[in-house]
């Protein structure tokens, strides 16, 4: 049978295309990753195929959201008037260049100034930022520990901040040490909390259960929004 597979990019997202002897096109979106899988007839062209996904990325996005898994997003790189998210809101980077130690500062409400060195490339860019990310977080991650330790009456010897590919949190029951995803700092604060304590919880209940849930529901009613919006896919 005559088959043709290959890889396209739309708005961000990777799609697996597969060309063969069949008679209609088939979208699917596969947990646990939210892979995306185009199947369609020889006949149709390829830059249809294109436009039939484009015309479907919103219902790919709710595909995504509902699987909880989805943290993908386009690729940054870290360059002039670039759109950067920092807890829920929007900035546009303005990169100086001076000869000093790097930094990040927010200006107007509007701009996220990165200093970087002359000449620094994407990838010391991208450095600097996700150092900035990490400290931003590991300044408000103590104060959420406390409140949670003291509301669920449990008690946490570790934490850390660092970057996961398909988890927003995780927490080690045995060790009593819970791990924050680096992204978490695009996101509103609110989501960050929602994860310290559903890790949190962890160590009161192992599993995605109807116990674990209730305690969700106990102390932070309406968690579920926040988890949609936690795995919604932003788009620019
Ligand atoms: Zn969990």
């Amino acid at each position: 049978m005559n088959t043709e597979q290959y890889q396209i990019e739309v708005s961000g997202i990777d799609v697996d295309v597969i060309r063969k002897d069949i008679k209609n096109i088939h979208l699917a979106v596969y947990p646990p990753t939210g892979r995306v899988r185009l199947s369609s007839p020889l006949s149709v062209k390829k830059e249809s195929l294109r436009l039939f996904v484009i015309s479907r990325l919103g219902w790919i996005k709710k595909h995504n959201r509902n699987m909880n898994s989805q943290i993908r997003k386009p690729e940054r790189e870290y360059i002039q008037g670039e759109s950067h998210w920092v807890q829920g809101q929007r900035y546009l980077l303005n990169i100086v260049e001076k000869k000093a130690a790097p930094k990040v500062e927010i200006r107007n409400k509007k701009y996220l100034d990165l200093y970087v060195r002359p000449g620094s490339d994407k990838s010391k860019r991208e450095e600097v930022i996700k150092e900035w990310y990490r400290e931003l977080l590991k300044s408000q991650i103590p104060s959420l520990i406390k409140k949670w330790e003291k509301e669920l009456g449990v008690e946490i010897t570790d934490w850390g901040v660092r970057q996961m590919k398909t988890k927003w949190g995780s927490c080690n029951t045995d060790d009593r040490r819970i791990w924050m995803n680096l992204e978490l700092g695009k996101k509103p604060k609110h989501c960050l909390e929602y994860v310290v304590l559903h890790e949190m919880i962890h160590l009161k209940e192992r599993h995605h259960n109807e116990r674990f849930k209730a305690l969700l529901d106990k102390h932070m009613p309406g968690w579920q929004s926040v988890r949609e919006e936690l795995n919604e896919v932003v788009y620019f």
